[in-house]
């Protein structure tokens, strides 16, 4: 999909961003980290580090090594969970994750997949949404 950029904020407003380029469908991942980061299951969708321009903030923008690949992007000020991105790996370190929920309108943009489902909290079920469940990606 390619359109107009996508526009985002954090929940403070103290960092915004614009998306443009071609920006993959959401998915929402499942898995432990994304969990514990986000407080549950997080969807993103995935556009081109390119593409990602800071309108405010990005001096605010605070970057946590989640593995021995990824990193995750956060908001200093208000905390919220912005950005995943596995900048170790070269086949991937040019695609960038982006909080669904910090995005103004996504339009048709809707949930593709749900992805790490084998990791998923024993505290709820995945409904059937006509999506994908995927045990890893
Ligand atoms: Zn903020
Ligand atoms: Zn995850």
């Amino acid at each position: 999909m390619s359109n107009d950029p996508l526009t985002g904020r954090c929940l403070c407003g103290s960092i915004a961003f614009e998306l443009g380029g071609d920006v993959n469908p959401a998915v929402v991942c499942h898995c432990k980290q994304c969990r514990q980061w986000g407080g549950h299951a997080w969807a993103s969708v995935g556009g081109g580090v390119k593409n990602l321009v800071f309108s405010k903030g990005e001096d605010k923008l605070k970057w946590y090594e989640s593995s021995d690949f990824a990193r995750r992007g956060f908001c200093s000020e208000c905390g919220s969970s912005l950005f995943w991105q596995a900048h170790k790996l070269d086949d991937h370190k040019d695609h960038i994750a982006i909080a669904a929920g910090c995005i103004d309108e996504l339009g048709d943009n809707h949930i593709s997949k749900h992805i790490f489902c084998a990791h998923k909290g024993d505290y709820y079920e995945i409904g059937e949404d006509g999506v994908p469940q995927l045990d890893t990606h």
